[in-house]
């Protein structure tokens, strides 16, 4: 009751998912937290292209201003250097919360990002992920599942995190009235994604072009199913303007063990790509596969980039910020 009804854009605007994405209409004010990062700066180019107005949010912990830099100059387009675990006033109808760290400030950030949620009465989406399966005991992971997650674990802060912070959004949603939606999303890849923070694929391709061996962990025979970004912009996208809350899988049913993934980067690059043998990380999921029927059947949605598409243009992108020296963004 303390919060205006959901009033999307300047008047009569959103679709509440009858208009199909796409669909002319006035543009919404929409803020992107994490919208210098790599999936971030994806949504928002999408955004921008629709015509909205965008105001990204980020402190640059992992996202770079080179991800959104070629929006400098649109009056449309606005970046703020801020944390998002400080409060934070703004006026908007959307608000795509993606900043976070593998550390638990996510809470925090998401906390704030709720509280101006329901102050302006702006629709909230959350990008969960499949972290909150943690190593599932279900297969594929249905969204009823609640997940097998170690709470004191080395991974648990991450995926501890987005448990509360999905148990936060819920709580704003049912106690306060503000519009939610969340994500859980599998694991991504595509341009711009960090070249160096450790995730499997970003490893082999960067250890492909600069001829290192592959490093697999453990047997190799863990698996996981790859996304490509713009798939997940899609989902997200779609979640955002339809009417359901979620929880939603958003990832490609594709399923790969490590060793497949390594076949298919050498494939890809350099079929000589020696593959190096390494201890596992502790806790590893053992398998990772999303059962995608809720969103298929609520939100229209599938991907539609298979992992033998969408590598190749994720290469050339890694191929020019590595080897290059002129900037790519990776449109
Ligand atoms: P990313 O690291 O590229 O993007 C995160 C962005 O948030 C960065 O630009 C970073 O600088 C910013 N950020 C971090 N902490 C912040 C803070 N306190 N205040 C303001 N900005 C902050 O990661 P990504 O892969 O683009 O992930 C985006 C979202 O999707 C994250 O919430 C992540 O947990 C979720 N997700 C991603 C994947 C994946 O495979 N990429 C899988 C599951 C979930
Ligand atoms: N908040 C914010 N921007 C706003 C409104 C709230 O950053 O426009 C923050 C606020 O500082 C607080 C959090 O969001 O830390 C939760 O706000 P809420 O109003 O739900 O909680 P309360 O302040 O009533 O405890
Ligand atoms: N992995 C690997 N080699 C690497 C990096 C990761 O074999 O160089 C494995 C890791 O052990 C895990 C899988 O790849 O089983 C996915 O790891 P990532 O960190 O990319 O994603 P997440 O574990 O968060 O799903």
């Amino acid at each position: 009751p303390r919060r205006p009804a959901y009033r999307p854009g300047f008047g009569s605007l959103n679709s509440g998912g009858k208009i199909p994405l796409g669909l002319k209409r006035k543009g919404l004010r929409i803020v992107v937290t994490g919208g210098a990062g790599f999936v971030g700066s994806h949504l928002v180019d999408r955004l921008i292209a629709r015509g909205d107005s965008v105001i990204v949010v980020d402190n640059f912990f992992t996202g770079n201003k080179d991800n959104v830099m070629h929006h400098f100059g649109n009056p449309r387009f606005e970046l703020i250097r801020h944390d998002v675990v400080e409060p934070l006033l703004l006026e908007v109808d959307q608000i795509y919360h993606l900043a976070c760290p593998a550390s638990p400030t996510n809470v925090v950030g998401t906390l704030n990002m709720l509280g101006l949620a329901k102050r302006v009465g702006a629709r909230f989406l959350l990008t969960s992920t499949s972290e909150v399966y943690g190593d599932p005991l279900q297969h594929p992971q249905v969204e009823t599942y609640w997940g097998n997650v170690n709470p004191i674990g080395v991974r648990s802060c991450y995926d501890e995190g987005k448990r509360t912070a999905e148990t936060l959004a819920m709580d704003y949603h049912r106690g306060a009235g503000v519009e939610v939606r969340i994500a859980r999303i599998f694991n991504t890849y595509g341009p711009r994604m960090c070249i160096d923070d450790g995730r499997v694929v970003s490893n082999f391709v960067a250890q492909a072009l600069r001829k290192e061996p592959l490093t697999v962990y453990g047997d190799g025979k863990q698996t996981r199913s790859f996304q490509f970004v713009s798939d997940l912009v899609e989902g997200l996208m779609r979640l955002m303007e339809g009417e359901h809350v979620g929880p939603f899988n958003l990832g490609n049913p594709g399923e790969f063990t490590m060793l497949e993934l390594a076949q298919v980067v050498q494939e890809t690059i350099d079929s000589n790509a020696r593959i190096e043998f390494r201890p596992n990380t502790e806790d590893d999921p053992h398998k990772r596969k999303p059962d995608i029927t809720k969103a298929k059947d609520l939100l229209g949605w599938e991907p539609k980039v298979p992992l033998r598409k969408g590598l190749p243009m994720m290469v050339s992108d890694f191929r020019q910020r590595i080897f290059g020296d002129h900037k790519d963004n990776g449109a």
